[in-house]
């Protein structure tokens, strides 16, 4: 039986007295939450944050680290310092960090590797832009994207990522994968899976779907069975919205299908 998760990147949006003002407000909402429920904010918000969510299932996450452990990186920021602050989990090569910082598979092979070793579950996002997908290559594209970014890792390690799939041309578009799409591609990845590992591993991963969801769009996207959560981005800025999302998802955290 997989979990259902909603996660929010908040991405370079909530300076920190807007990240409270979020927190007070979400926090009032009703607390039976369901599916497993994260915020990942910008590095400076991560320690109020998570001080806010104690006491609640809320996990506090990153939206990236170094691919390196320690040692002369100015700027960078490694996963036992986000450890240290209470994180407990990262996404790792977001598309805007592909496209924007050059993220290669290689940098995101070794994040996931290090996150592993610090017990820090990754999100490992994927997904093909839009010429790739007029292109008619979607498939083999992520496939090699995953291929790429779990080199080397064991069937334990494995059980330990969540993938994300998010096609770049609906993030932040307005544009959503239609929900049959979503959840044929996401029996794809699981045969993939499958076969570099074994079918329990196919079986077990979850497997998001990110890219322009809304209150409006959440509950078809998680009504098919291998969609097994969502990764938000502009909606979960705004605390109702992101609640609606999550009570779309309460209603079908029992997935057992595929
Ligand atoms: C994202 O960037 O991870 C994302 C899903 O963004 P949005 O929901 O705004 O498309």
């Amino acid at each position: 039986m997989r979990k259902k998760y909603i996660i929010g990147n908040w991405k370079m949006n909530m300076p920190l007295e807007k990240a409270v003002l979020f927190m007070n407000k979400f926090l009032k909402l009703p607390t039976n939450m369901d599916p497993e429920v994260g915020i990942a904010p910008s590095y400076t918000e991560i320690s109020k944050l998570v001080e806010l969510s104690k006491g609640c299932n809320i996990r506090i996450g990153a939206q990236n680290f170094s691919h390196h452990e320690t040692g002369a990186y100015t700027g960078d920021v490694s996963v036992s310092m986000l450890k240290e602050h209470g994180v407990s989990f990262s996404l790792v090569g977001h598309s805007e960090r592909r496209i924007h910082n050059q993220e290669s598979d290689a940098s995101v092979n070794s994040k996931i590797k290090i996150a592993l070793k610090h017990d820090i579950q990754p999100v490992l996002c994927i997904g093909e832009n839009e010429e790739i997908k007029k292109a008619g290559l979607t498939i083999s594209y992520i496939c090699n994207q995953i291929k790429k970014g779990i080199d080397g890792l064991t069937r334990q390690d494995i059980q330990k990522l969540i993938i994300a799939y998010e096609p770049v041309w609906a993030i932040g578009s307005g544009y959503t994968a239609t929900p049959k799409d979503t959840q044929n591609l996401h029996l794809e990845i699981r045969a993939y899976l499958s076969d570099l590992y074994s079918s329990d591993v196919g079986k077990q991963i979850p497997i998001l779907y990110g890219g322009s969801v809304n209150a409006k769009n959440s509950d078809k996207l998680l009504s098919e069975p291998d969609i097994d959560g969502l990764l938000v981005g502009g909606a979960s800025l705004d605390p109702k919205e992101f609640y609606a999302i999550i009570t779309s998802g309460m209603k079908k955290n029992t997935n057992t299908k595929t």
